[in-house]
């Protein structure tokens, strides 16, 4: 007979904490009853692209964000394309390697080269000092990340920027809906993208949206997500097929309706998460500034091996086994990965090393329950007090 141990790590002979794969994130939909409307309209007109609801879904996203113009596009990496060779940038793009690997490939794509900055070990967003240093012969932009939903120092960003008179984007894609003080995320800098893929916060199934206050940088990219010509079939430079269609609109529209609920819900979870494991002796969170907002479009937690007992790696395997999704972002960073292993680094990335290791993603999304986050906090509570036995499991 198998003996069961109901107290025990799934590892270690227990039974897992969810009889099926709990996912690291599922897009929280509107109802498709709401869409019907919109769908009926499309199909009615045979308007199936770039049309009156695009339009509604830029007029509603620039409002919600405070923004002057915001541009709908097929992607948040087409995006960041259009803006980093739409504007005529040359030379060296600082960003930091702690973030999606698409950060870096809208700067290759353009002909840029991309040049890794330190982030800061508490926040994860890149540091201004390492910015600031690194500014040198050659730099004509910084692409700062808003990582994980935590709003990056724009203020700093924004200061040497103008001093060193380069430009200034921000790779949104984590964070419709943050707040930097009482502002919006959206209007920062020189423009900032945001990502619409079903991972993230809006979703239009794909999609992205680039926001700025910038005259010329809206007109650009108008005219890059359409060939590069504004409608006249005189290109201007050599753009992208980058629109969004009217069905991707739709979906946009109606998932940005519920942007604030799904904001309040994340953090509601994120604050459940973080009491249930407070005193978990070697487990840190993200710091955000308490007068910002985070969407936590990610929910990660940091561990330190020594003083849990356990390494990121281990434990990740221990909730495998619990039949809880996690992930290590952002590992390898992206100096570590081999698209970027022929880009020389000015420094030694040492904050950007430490939290690549450290870092491991719990599941969050919007309609998650209350009852799924203490569940994996029990989970981990556990292998905590079975540190030992665990690491000596999976020597073996
Ligand atoms: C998801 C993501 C992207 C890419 O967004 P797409 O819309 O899929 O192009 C870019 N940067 C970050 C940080 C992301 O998380």
């Amino acid at each position: 007979m198998r003996i069961q141990h109901p107290d025990r790590p799934a590892l270690l002979g227990g039974r897992p904490t969810f009889t099926s794969k709990l996912p690291i994130t599922q897009p929280t939909l509107p109802s498709f009853r709401r869409l019907q409307k919109e769908y009926s309209e499309i199909f009615e007109t045979g308007q199936i692209t770039n049309g009156p609801l695009v339009r509604r879904f830029e007029e509603a996203a620039r409002k919600v964000l405070s923004v002057k113009y915001a541009i709908a596009v097929s992607s948040c990496t087409s995006g960041l394309m259009l803006l980093l060779r739409g504007l005529g940038l040359k030379g060296k793009v600082l960003l930091p390697s702690f973030t999606f690997c698409a950060t870096g490939h809208a700067v290759v794509w353009s002909g840029l080269e991309p040049v890794f900055v330190d982030v800061n070990s508490e926040t994860l967003n890149v540091d201004p000092i390492a910015v600031e240093k690194a500014c040198g012969l050659g730099v004509s932009a910084i692409l700062g990340v808003h990582v994980f939903g935590n709003p990056a120092p724009v203020e700093e960003l924004e200061s040497i920027a103008k001093r060193k008179k380069i430009k200034l984007f921000f790779d949104a894609a984590h964070a419709f809906g943050a707040r930097r003080g009482s502002r919006p995320v959206g209007g920062f800098g020189d423009g900032e993208v945001f990502s619409l893929s079903p991972t993230k916060l809006v979703t239009a199934g794909e999609g992205g949206l680039v926001t700025t206050n910038n005259d010329h940088v809206a007109e650009t990219v108008k005219m890059g997500r359409n060939y590069g010509h504004p409608g006249d079939y005189n290109c201007q430079f050599p753009g992208l097929s980058a629109r969004m269609s009217e069905m991707n609109a739709a979906l946009g529209l109606e998932s940005l309706r519920d942007l604030e609920k799904n904001v309040r819900a994340r953090n509601r979870l994120a604050l459940l998460y973080k009491n249930q494991l407070r005193g978990v002796p070697g487990i840190r969170f993200q710091r955000i500034l308490p007068s910002d907002r985070s969407t936590y479009k990610d929910f990660s937690i940091l561990i330190l091996e020594k003083t849990f007992g356990l390494s990121r790696d281990q434990i990740a395997s221990a909730l495998l086994a619990e039949n809880i999704d996690v992930r290590p972002y952002f590992d390898p960073p992206l100096h570590r990965q081999s698209a970027y292993a022929s880009f020389t680094r000015l420094s030694f990335l040492q904050n950007s090393e430490k939290v690549s290791r450290e870092a491991l993603s719990l599941p969050l999304y919007s309609h998650m329950t209350s009852r799924s986050v203490v569940q994996i906090c029990r989970a981990i509570r556990r292998m905590y007090f079975h540190r030992n036995a665990l690491r000596l499991n999976q020597r073996a």
